[in-house]
């Protein structure tokens, strides 16, 4: 509540805010943890840095990327009502596109990272979240506006970790080198079926981000398992439609694939600091269904 922290009442942080960059980010790296928790009675959030408005034409180099922002939004919207989560939030910067496009003004990655952390953390002062989910340090495979929201999310998560009512948790979503494996494998067996369009530069470049920016398997801490909830991610992944590239998720092979893929999702505790070895299947700080 407006005020408390002046009145010095205490307030008891809970549930989950997922800060992303851009619509769809929140369903690939954090879908089903987010659809775990507001099932078990979580509140959830999703902070979305960008309209991710450069993300039409996937792939090709020297066009006009540009995508009116309202429908990268309303796509989130739609997301976010699939995996029974609150109406997102934006912070509203431009999306900077992918590396070598050229940012535009206005974008995530141009703007004063001072600025970025405060307003951030004016929406965690608000909301009071118990714990916060946002992407590796790499961004998962090194997108300028992914490393940018990393970095001015896990500021504003340890201003407000030492606040009153501040957060108790952060996570990091990241994928482990035996994953990113799996995931190009199936692209290579797309690509030998024949019934995928051959990668352009940008694919390339992406996937050798990809694995270059993976995590060893024994740096993951938490392996949530969401196949439970593999349905919901699917369905809030399929709102995304601008940016599916022509999946087809009426296809059982595809969906097979995905469903097998989309088993568990893979992050780094980065706050409380974990013991060594330690490992977990669910985030702490949270409510699950099963305890
Ligand atoms: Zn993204």
């Amino acid at each position: 509540m407006p005020g408390d922290r002046e009145a010095g009442n205490s307030v008891t942080p809970s549930g989950l805010l997922a800060i992303f960059a851009h619509p769809d980010d929140e369903s690939f790296g954090a879908g089903g943890v987010m659809a775990l928790a507001a099932a078990a009675g979580n509140p959830v959030w999703v902070l979305c840095a960008t309209n991710g408005d450069q993300g039409g034409k996937p792939g090709e180099v020297g066009v006009d990327h540009s995508l009116d922002p309202e429908i990268r939004r309303e796509e989130l919207a739609c997301a976010c009502r699939e995996l029974g989560v609150s109406e997102p939030i934006f912070l509203g910067y431009r999306d900077s596109g992918m590396e070598g496009w050229g940012a535009p003004e206005g974008s995530l990655s141009l703007a004063d990272k001072q600025e970025v952390v405060e307003r951030i953390l004016a929406v965690i002062r608000r909301l009071h979240p118990a714990v916060i989910v946002t992407f590796d340090p790499g961004g998962v495979y090194g997108h300028p506006d992914h490393t940018a929201c990393s970095d001015t999310a896990t500021a504003a998560y340890r201003v407000a970790a030492a606040e009153p009512g501040g957060p108790v948790a952060l996570y990091h979503q990241a994928l482990p080198r035996s994953t990113v494996a799996g995931m190009q494998a199936m692209q290579e067996a797309e690509r030998r079926r024949g019934d995928d369009k051959p990668p352009t530069e940008d694919d390339i470049r992406q996937a050798e981000a990809f694995i270059k920016l993976a995590r060893p398997d024994e740096e993951i801490t938490t392996v949530v398992p969401i196949l439970s909830v593999a349905e919901r991610k699917i369905a809030a992944l399929a709102c995304h439609d601008s940016q599916m590239r022509g999946r087809r998720w009426d296809d059982p092979e595809e969906r097979a694939q995905m469903e097998q893929m989309f088993g568990r999702e893979t992050f780094v505790r980065v706050d409380p600091a974990p013991q060594p070895g330690e490992r977990e299947d669910r985030f702490m700080g949270l409510k699950w269904a099963d305890s």
